[in-house]
């Protein structure tokens, strides 16, 4: 194992991982005059495209991985299926942040829930199911309806399943069968909101203004910042996120995602230990964007400033946008006050995350105003 824990301009990141996530890190990290490297399956990647080298091997590639590691002065990742064995193994040649700890509770929606209830934080009512008996058990416990979530591999409401009144039980375990699962209460919540916390080497912690969340088809659709709640509920959700990075001793960047009831209280729904979607706005609106804050948080330096310099709003640009042809591209960057982000995919399959959109406004609700419209300008064809 390298140096003393605090890595500095010059040195290089390593990245698990070759996402959106990876891509706006490494090309911070670039801007800051760090080298970076990215590991994953895949090729030409999103991270890839930016990154002085692009590793392609799996995550259970033990010689790669351990290569991969000695080539690099802190590994960290963007996504949070990587396997646990993995970043213990890079652990062995040099600094990793968050630690293969966060990672394992991070990934698993069981180990993750026992551990927000063993903190004391608020959630929904669940129980963890792991046959089709268990689920009767759960459902006669919790109620219907609720929510049934694989306890690994989720993301964007994928492995995700609704249960009604009436629904057979049989049917809907069905594909859960083997991977275990999280039966969840529905919450009726008046809002969805979230907040990034990073946490230092030194215990040091900080927090960006809440955003709120609107979900399409289960997938994030529009961020404004800040939501649109009082101050008070505003500081205890940012209290709650600093709360649990420091119950997790996180070293690093995290997304809490919460429901906010119609009760006034907050429920935490997931974390995410690295940026975020509902973090985006931070590149664009925010002295330290959540990108720069991982990588000082990872490196051990101090924390950046997280005030917001405008009202924001964020809206993602999915594959459907181009389902009638390129979106105008030109046509929105004649807009003013609105920011284009694309992440370099080929692809543009219906619910993949292509880019997305960063707008301004005097307020939260003039930001949306231009943002969606901003969306419509891009869309080419019927639709538009
Ligand atoms: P993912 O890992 O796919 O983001 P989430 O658990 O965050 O999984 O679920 C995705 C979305 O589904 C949430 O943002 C929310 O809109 C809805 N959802 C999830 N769980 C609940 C719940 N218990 N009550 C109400 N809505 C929920
Ligand atoms: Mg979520």
């Amino acid at each position: 194992m390298k140096g003393g824990g605090v890595i500095l301009p010059g040195q290089t990141i390593g990245v698990m991982g070759s996402g959106q996530l990876g891509r706006m890190l490494a090309m911070e990290a670039r801007r800051m005059g760090y080298g970076v490297q990215t590991f994953s399956p895949e090729k030409d990647t999103p991270t890839g495209q930016i990154a002085d080298r692009e590793v392609v091997a799996r995550y259970d590639d033990e010689e790669a991985v351990r290569d991969f590691a000695r080539g690099v002065d802190v590994l960290t990742f963007e996504f949070e299926n990587i396997p646990v064995k993995s970043v213990e193994w890079a652990g062995e040649h040099c600094v990793v942040r968050p630690s293969s700890r966060v990672l394992g509770v991070c990934q698993h929606r069981i180990r993750e829930k026992e551990f927000l209830d063993g903190a004391g934080i608020p959630l929904a009512g669940f129980k963890a199911v792991g046959s089709g008996g268990d689920l009767a058990v759960a459902v006669a416990e919790l109620g219907l309806p609720a929510i049934l979530k694989t306890a690994a591999f989720g993301y964007d409401g994928k492995g995700q399943r609704k249960i009604e009144p009436g629904d057979s039980l049989v049917e809907v375990w069905a594909p859960f069968v083997g991977v275990g699962a999280v039966l969840e209460q529905v919450v009726r919540f008046e809002k969805e909101i979230s907040v990034i916390v990073a946490r230092g080497v030194n215990g040091e912690t900080a927090t960006y203004p809440v955003g709120e969340n609107v979900h399409r088809n289960h997938i994030l659709d529009v961020t404004l910042v800040p939501a649109r709640i009082g101050v008070e509920v505003a500081d205890r959700a940012r209290r709650l996120a600093v709360e649990i990075a420091g119950k997790l001793e996180l070293v690093g960047i995290m997304a809490v995602e919460m429901f906010l009831g119609r009760d006034g209280r907050i429920l935490v729904n997931e974390l995410a230990p690295r940026p975020h979607n509902s973090g985006h706005f931070s590149l664009d609106a925010s002295v330290t964007s959540q990108f720069e804050q991982q990588l000082r948080a990872v490196c051990g330096l101090p924390l950046g400033n997280t005030e917001s310099l405008r009202a924001s709003a964020m809206v993602n640009l999915m594959g459907e946008l181009w389902e009638g042809g390129e979106p105008d591209w030109a046509a929105v960057l004649g807009m003013a006050g609105v920011r284009l982000h694309l992440y370099g995919k080929k692809e543009p399959r219906l619910g993949r995350k292509m880019g997305h959109l960063v707008a301004f406004g005097g307020d939260v609700e003039e930001a949306e105003g231009l943002a969606l419209r901003a969306r419509e300008v891009l869309r080419r064809g019927e639709g538009r």
